[in-house]
């Protein structure tokens, strides 16, 4: 089976019916580059770069943090890397920020909220991106958005950045596209008004399931609720998928989902482009992804979406191979 996987490194993914798909890789730090390029992923689709904040007592520099994109793009080549603004709060806690505790941090100010709370910590992570993007295909991805107004706060913040390099007469590179995840209920559901505000979506399905499903995705307890299987959860990813199809942008996914086997083609039927999973799962999730149909995949989702349960949605897929 590895044997056969490995022949898949490389490769660029087409389905059944030739339908081109981007499998990338999701990666914690400039480390990783290495398993990423022996598996041949077509980009990298997270860089959660919320972990170098979680190395050492005090926040990275702007230097630090350069170099870090700057080599991950530079070893990626021409192929697109999508860096996610710093995800922290919620699970990720990050002592040098001096953070403070909360009742309730996954539903606190974790991510996007924190950054638009300390716009100076914000700038000095979006100043290192746009400088890195000079070496390479870079994209930003700003996680756990709810709302259309964030977006907007983030262009603007955005911009102040870019106007002060250029006033500095520092190079970086213009029209870097800007994305989202998809990865709160609110999102998905008005994905249609979001699409124009971006350039792309990726949906975190890790996040999207536990808001969803209202159950801690670190609690033991409620782990049997916890399922990307849920119909709702799924739902909501075929809307957000359909949505940002019909805004014109492409639809990716970096949660855990996209590198399950049982649910390929699921997303592939609903027409996801990008599957950003872990480096290691790459030439296996090509394979699979080289063995369906999307449009026969197409035709089983609308009965997928109509089951009532986890374990419905997974008997169905069970019995039915795309
Ligand atoms: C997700 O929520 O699905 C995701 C990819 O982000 P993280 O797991 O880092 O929260
Ligand atoms: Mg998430």
């Amino acid at each position: 089976e590895a044997r056969k996987d490995r022949e898949w490194t490389g490769r660029p993914t087409r389905t059944k019916d030739g339908k081109r798909l981007e499998i990338a890789a999701n990666i914690a730090s400039p480390q990783d580059l290495e398993q990423v390029l022996a598996n041949g992923a077509d980009g990298i689709g997270l860089f959660r770069s919320e972990f170098l904040y979680m190395e050492g007592t005090t926040p990275p520099s702007e230097e630090v943090q350069y170099q870090a994109y700057r080599k991950v793009l530079e070893g990626m080549g021409d192929r697109p890397v999508v860096v996610r603004t710093m995800d922290i709060g919620g699970d990720k806690e990050v002592a040098c920020l001096g953070m403070e505790r909360e009742e309730n941090p996954f539903l606190g100010c974790r991510a996007v909220r924190y950054c638009l709370k300390n716009p100076e910590v914000f700038k000095v992570q979006l100043r290192a991106l746009l400088r890195a993007s000079c070496h390479g295909n870079l994209k930003i991805l700003v996680p756990m958005v709810a709302s259309a107004e964030e977006v907007r706060q983030v262009k603007t913040v955005l911009s102040e950045v870019e106007a002060a390099l250029q006033e500095e007469g520092i190079p970086f590179r213009k029209g870097i596209p800007l994305g989202i995840m998809i990865e709160v209920p609110a999102a998905a559901l008005c994905s249609d008004i979001l699409a124009r505000e971006v350039d792309f979506f990726s949906i975190g399905t890790n996040d999207l399931v536990q808001y969803t499903l209202a159950a801690d995705r670190m609690n033991p307890k409620v782990s049997h609720l916890y399922s990307h299987y849920h119909p709702s959860v799924l739902r909501l990813v075929g809307t957000a998928i359909r949505n940002g199809h019909q805004a014109g942008i492409t639809v990716g996914m970096c949660g855990a989902a996209a590198e399950d086997p049982g649910l390929l083609g699921v997303l592939a039927g609903m027409g996801l482009d990008e599957f950003s999973i872990s480096p290691t799962r790459i030439p296996g999730t090509r394979r699979r992804l080289s063995e369906i149909h999307t449009r026969k995949a197409a035709d089983q989702v609308e009965r997928i979406l109509e089951q009532d349960t986890a374990e419905a949605v997974l008997e169905v897929l069970g019995k039915e191979r795309a």
